[in-house]
């Protein structure tokens, strides 16, 4: 058993589109798989038609794709096990359902929505289960005779699994350890449906695993509590040998710690909780992703990898690769993590320092033409060298950025009142002197020659640089004088050392 090949799936319902929480488990999933030489399939668990959003799937794959996260097989990728879509293996199933009726580990039951609801009505906290099965309309209170009448009028059915009471039932889980739930505690758990001819999602997805040889199930805590009912499932069918491991991951948490992260958070905290913008087909709303809104699908991937995880010390920063290295389940913790959607964009900040300049700048022109300004993609990798650790996001480029690309015509009225001095206008036209009198107009040189002519003249250094910083830029901020006047090219510096000097005499 331990010599089987890990494999993993990620087997969203297509309700919507994909959460946060179950991106995480994707990755999780992904770095298990490649961590451990192992295949990740991507299976659509799509057996409950009521809830089926058109465009989810479509959605998820999408999501993956801008995330970099690869699946080996499954929906859109192929593979030997398919189909991967649950509603086109309706034929397996039955299979399935079939051999546990005839192993006396199932039954049929066909009792409508109203009598269940009556029975809710006159039994407090009614479950159907070992105590009230014989009361109700199935295949164990029934007589032979009487089911194969129904069935033959054509009466609709329900499969429920028969859960034997007072049994101790074993989930050994990686995370969370032995876990033991009495088995009087579960209900006769429908199976299957015969109106629409399909299986419910445990049914399905315990036939899956098996058929499609996952070894570990490594998804969210909201699944725990199905836990017991699979391992009894695997039991039923005689599959213990094979049955997979389960790791149960945390929940995560609204940013405060109180509660599960919802989507409402995010549009009240005004962050997103989806990796791609996504329009409801149903109501039309348009819910924040984070692609839109500026995220790095590589900071995206570090943040969420280290929420209910971490490698053991405080290292932070880690790609993909390194990711795939240092992941371990068995140091994800119990507890929920808190989304500190802070962090999220602390790492974008971080990602954008470590990306390459080139690639920046392929990414920040578009919004340059937004703005009209059309200058060669040299200029603004330059440009972005110099200024990228300064934004958070890539559209932040543009307004701290702006003044190389466009000269000032206002002038910041505090700097001006504190940076230009009585003398600064006659200053600044010595100083375009000086300027225009070089011929190589490199930052070293233009310091080497400016910071002389001051010395010589005896004038005052900083107050020179203040007023010099408030003719290129409009205010007091930017990054070093020298880097701004060789990407301006001496034309430019010389044509707003002028305007300033008219402007605020
Ligand atoms: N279809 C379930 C979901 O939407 C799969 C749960 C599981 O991984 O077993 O998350």
């Amino acid at each position: 058993m331990s010599e089987r090949k890990v494999r993993v799936r990620f087997a969203p319902s297509p309700t919507g589109a994909l959460h946060i929480g179950g991106v995480r488990t994707a990755l999780y999933n992904y770095l298990f798989a490649r961590q451990h030489g192992g295949d990740l399939i991507f299976r659509i668990e799509d057996t409950d038609s009521n809830r089926f959003v058109p465009g989810a799937e479509e959605y998820i794959i999408e999501s993956f794709k801008w995330l970099g996260i690869k699946f080996d097989e499954g929906v859109s990728f192929g593979g030997e096990h398919g189909p991967y879509h649950q509603s086109e293996r309706r034929d397996i199933y039955k299979k399935y359902v079939q051999q546990l009726l005839e192993a006396g580990k199932a039954y049929i039951a066909f009792d409508t929505p109203e009598e269940l609801d009556a029975k809710r009505k006159e039994i407090a906290n009614f479950q159907y289960d070992a105590s009230t099965r014989m009361s109700m309309r199935n295949s164990l209170a029934l007589s032979k005779d009487e089911v194969d009448d129904l069935i033959a009028e054509g009466k609709q059915y329900v499969v429920r699994f028969l859960i034997e009471p007072n049994e101790e039932v074993h989930v050994q889980d990686i995370i969370r350890g032995e876990v033991v739930v009495n088995s009087s505690v579960l209900d006769d758990k429908v199976l299957y449906k015969s109106a629409d001819e399909l299986p419910t999602y445990h049914l399905a997805n315990i036939v899956d695993d098996h058929l499609m040889e996952v070894t570990h199930v490594i998804r969210g805590e909201e699944w725990l509590p199905s836990a017991p009912l699979h391992v009894l499932l695997y039991r039923a069918f005689g599959w213990e040998d094979t049955m997979p491991q389960f790791a149960h991951l945390p929940l995560l948490l609204k940013p405060d710690g109180n509660g599960k992260l919802s989507k409402r958070d995010g549009d009240r905290l005004g962050f997103p909780v989806f990796p791609l913008e996504w329009h409801d087909p149903k109501t039309g709303d348009v819910s924040s992703g984070y692609r839109e809104s500026g995220y790095l699908p590589e900071a995206v991937i570090n943040f969420l990898a280290l929420l209910g995880w971490n490698p053991g010390n405080n290292q932070e920063i880690m790609s993909l690769d390194e990711l795939v290295q240092l992941f371990d389940l068995k140091h994800c913790s119990k507890a929920g993590a808190k989304f500190d959607f802070e962090k999220g964009k602390w790492f974008n900040h971080e990602y954008i320092k470590m990306k390459d300049n080139g690639e920046l700048a392929d990414l920040f022109m578009p919004i340059l033409k937004e703005n009209g300004v059309e200058v060669s993609k040299e200029m603004v990798t330059t440009v972005v060298s110099l200024m990228k650790d300064r934004v958070s996001f890539v559209k932040e480029l543009w307004d701290t950025c702006k003044f190389f690309f466009v000269a000032p015509t206002e002038y910041d009225e505090k700097t001006r009142k504190k940076r230009w001095k009585e003398d600064s206008a006659d200053r600044m036209k010595e100083l375009a002197d000086v300027l225009k009198a070089l011929d190589d107009f490199s930052a070293e040189n233009q310091e080497k020659v400016v910071m002389q002519w001051i010395a010589d003249k005896g004038y005052h250094m900083g107050n020179i640089m203040n007023a010099f910083r408030l003719t290129l830029v409009g205010e007091g901020k930017g990054p070093h004088i020298f880097d701004i006047t060789k990407v301006l090219g001496k034309e430019e510096t010389l044509a707003r050392i002028h305007r300033a000097v008219e402007v605020l005499k």
